[in-house]
């Protein structure tokens, strides 16, 4: 079997543009503007990278966007200071904290003390306790990416077995919940799985987000699976020769082990252009519920 890639990058160009059109109705309808704003604490060359595109992404569907960059050795009373004066703007209606923030600050301080309601992340403990119990939340943004290519998918996941590799807060837990609201027989395995091996064979749809390079390999997985990789590894490529400053060129590869998953696999995502793209879609899809909610509007579907 070869299976059909999981197109990411077409998928969040259809999210985008869907966002872009809430947008214009929002402010010729209601004379509102969805705002975000991100927070950026340090020098981190990858969060500065997410940033800069969520930036430009941001103002693409016609959203205001703000960016907060604070140094590295900022202050936690400063940082609260900065987001306690984004929970009282108007203008703002989503509010991300880019992580990872540098050692001296408390993540879940940080994170709990941006509103609920302009959690756009959906880290907040609020939206975790809310997403648990199947209420109406924000859901945080990789899984919720994956969860909608798996539903374009499949149209309905209600009894799939899934199995998700990882059991981060960020990503494993809240895809785990996200199957599991939507009726999959759900597994969570992690490091201390026993034969990993044999839980995935098992699985009709398989969740890589583990942070090691093409890990999962083809014989793991049942023959006509979907497979959604989270994972995002930089490795370098000698064959792909120098970079102009002398060292090696890099490329991306995720959790999975692309040709040989792709070779049994009924559909599959690549890296890049699979999770990636529709992460920032869902931030995006994700300020505009939150503008419609602070506004008591309708939100999109
Ligand atoms: P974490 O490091 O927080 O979590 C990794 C998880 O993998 C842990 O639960 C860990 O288990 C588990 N794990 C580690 N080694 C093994 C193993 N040998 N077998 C089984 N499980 C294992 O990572 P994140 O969840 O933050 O991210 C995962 C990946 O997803 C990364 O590559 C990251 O870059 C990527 N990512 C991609 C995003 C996107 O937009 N596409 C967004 C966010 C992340 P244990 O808990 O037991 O230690």
């Amino acid at each position: 079997m070869t299976a059909q890639i999981i197109d990411g990058k077409e998928f969040s160009a259809r999210v985008r543009a869907q966002v872009g059109e809430h947008v214009t109705r929002l402010k010729n309808d209601h004379g509102i503007t969805p705002g975000l704003a991100v927070v950026l604490v340090g020098e981190d060359p990858a969060s500065q990278v997410y940033v800069r595109s969520k930036g430009k992404m941001t103002v693409e569907v016609g959203m205001k966007s703000v960016e907060r960059r604070m140094d590295a050795d900022t202050s936690e009373a400063d940082l609260l200071a900065v987001i306690e004066e984004l929970n009282n703007d108007p203008e703002i209606h989503g509010i991300l904290c880019q992580l990872p923030l540098p050692d001296h600050l408390n993540e879940d301080l940080i994170i709990n003390s941006i509103s609920p309601a302009k959690d756009v992340d959906g880290f907040h403990i609020s939206n975790v306790g809310l997403l648990g119990t199947g209420q109406k939340s924000m859901v945080p943004c990789t899984p919720l990416g994956c969860l909608m290519m798996l539903r374009d998918h499949h149209g309905s996941i209600s009894g799939m077995d899934a199995v998700v590799i990882g059991r981060s807060n960020i990503v494993g837990k809240p895809m785990a919940q996200l199957l599991l609201n939507d009726s999959a027989t759900v597994t969570i395995a992690h490091s201390r799985t026993k034969d990993l091996a044999e839980v995935v064979r098992r699985a009709d749809i398989v969740v890589a987000a583990v942070g090691r390079p093409e890990m999962v390999p083809g014989d793991w997985i049942k023959e006509g699976a979907t497979v959604i990789d989270v994972g995002i590894n930089r490795l370098d490529a000698p064959e792909k020769g120098l970079k102009e400053d002398g060292t090696v060129k890099t490329k991306l590869v995720g959790d999975v082990h692309f040709e040989s998953c792709a070779a049994r696999a009924g559909a599959i995502t690549p890296v890049p252009g699979g999770v990636g793209p529709m992460t920032i879609a869902c931030l995006l899809a994700n300020t505009v519920t939150a503008c419609c909610r602070a506004n008591g509007l309708a939100e999109p579907e």
